[in-house]
């Protein structure tokens, strides 16, 4: 049996080498490191994908995020909701630019921020939320945009663990995740479902103003050749990446769908293990399974991971300590029981290898220790 791995980049890239190889090479010949034809191309083909007018390639996710903050206009002391229970990036930009991060709570079986504790964390000063569609599963988007319709609120969302998820309306249509808000975000880093070979982000939005506007943020806040209009930055996509990931998003339904087939393995088997909490699927989104994530009861995780690492199956704790608890953020003022559900979830979860490329034995073997651990 191939060695197990949380995920296995070997085993895609063997899958389609040829394709990679050739496009890598290509665009060596060409020598169009910066902004060559593969970008655009790219991008439109990722703009088809998504159904969204506009997609605006950077240098990662978290550029993305904080391109999203620049160009929307926030004042410093601007209130900007998010969830404790994600990855740092999410609040770190939020900071940077002198804005005030306000965390708020997930719910604890979707892992996905509550629109309830959005509702009491609204006040004056409240000026965006952030949800993150964490695991690759959406946050409960429909509630959250009428919150934002009444409050007046700009929404951006942070996919980057969500490409290719889709999100349902109660009227029946459905979007897919970064296209439903003002801007989406999402990140290229490799073991994200749509990843490249290296850094890599864009952002989502239906809006032209906002999308020229980012454009020329992400590029020193260039409109004409060296004029400025905007303070900006220096955000790109390389070529390689985007040469790289032409070829990825081609294979993407497919790689998404071969991870639901091992959540739905993981899922039966579990079932009837009381030991184990499976994901909760919402009614309203689809999953892509960015992470298979339990949750383990009785304080027993730690020696679950264990005993799985003796039998050389990786897992990984996604995430190990809320965000309001970390020391950057200790000004904030959060004290440890402002938020319990983020704080309980990081004592229970853990994270079950999860790709495509996963094989019924590897599968099969996983299922069966995580099993007999708790006999
Ligand atoms: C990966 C990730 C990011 C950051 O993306 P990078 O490309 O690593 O900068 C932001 N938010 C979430 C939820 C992520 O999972």
């Amino acid at each position: 049996m191939r060695e197990i791995q949380m995920v296995d980049l070997k085993a895609q890239y063997e899958s389609i080498r040829p394709e990679i190889d050739s496009a890598i090479k290509s665009v060596l010949e060409s020598t169009a490191f910066i902004k060559g034809p593969d970008v655009k191309l790219f991008e439109e083909e990722l703009q088809e994908y998504m159904g969204v007018s506009h997609v605006i390639s950077c240098a990662n996710g978290t550029d993305a995020l904080h391109l999203a903050m620049m160009v929307l206009d926030l004042k410093p002391g601007d209130e900007v909701i998010t969830t404790d229970f994600t990855f740092i990036a999410t609040i770190e930009v939020v900071a940077l630019l002198g804005l005030k991060p306000v965390i708020v709570d997930p719910e604890p079986g979707t892992f996905n921020i509550s629109v309830e504790e959005i509702k009491k964390a609204i006040t004056s000063k409240t000026k965006a939320i952030v949800p993150v569609h964490l695991f690759g599963q959406c946050a409960d988007m429909e509630s959250i945009m009428a919150l934002a319709k009444e409050h007046n609120l700009l929404i951006i969302e942070d996919a980057a663990q969500a490409t290719g998820t889709d999100y349902h309306f109660k009227d029946g249509t459905t979007k897919k995740a970064g296209t439903i808000g003002h801007i989406g975000t999402t990140s290229f880093f490799p073991s994200k479902n749509l990843g490249c070979y290296g850094d890599g982000g864009a952002l989502y939005t239906n809006d032209e103003a906002i999308a020229r506007k980012l454009r020329s943020i992400a590029n020193h806040g260039m409109k004409v050749r060296y004029h400025y209009d905007n303070i900006g930055v220096n955000s790109r996509l390389d070529t390689i990446q985007a040469a790289v990931l032409r070829v990825k998003l081609k294979h993407l339904s497919r790689f998404n769908e071969a991870r639901k087939k091992v959540a739905d393995a993981y899922d039966k088997a579990f079932a009837n293990c009381s030991s184990v909490t499976i994901p909760e699927r919402a009614t309203y989104s689809s999953h892509i399974f960015h992470q298979y994530t339990i949750k383990v009861k009785d304080g027993k995780r730690d020696g679950l991971k264990n005993f799985l690492e003796s039998k050389d199956i990786p897992s990984m704790v996604y995430y190990p300590g809320p965000l309001h608890l970390q020391n950057a953020y200790g000004y904030l003022g959060y004290k440890e029981q402002d938020l319990p559900v983020t704080t309980s979830l990081c004592k229970e979860v853990l994270s079950l290898p999860m790709h495509p490329n996963m094989e019924k034995e590897q599968l099969d073997y996983i299922i069966h220790n995580v099993l007999d651990f708790f006999q």
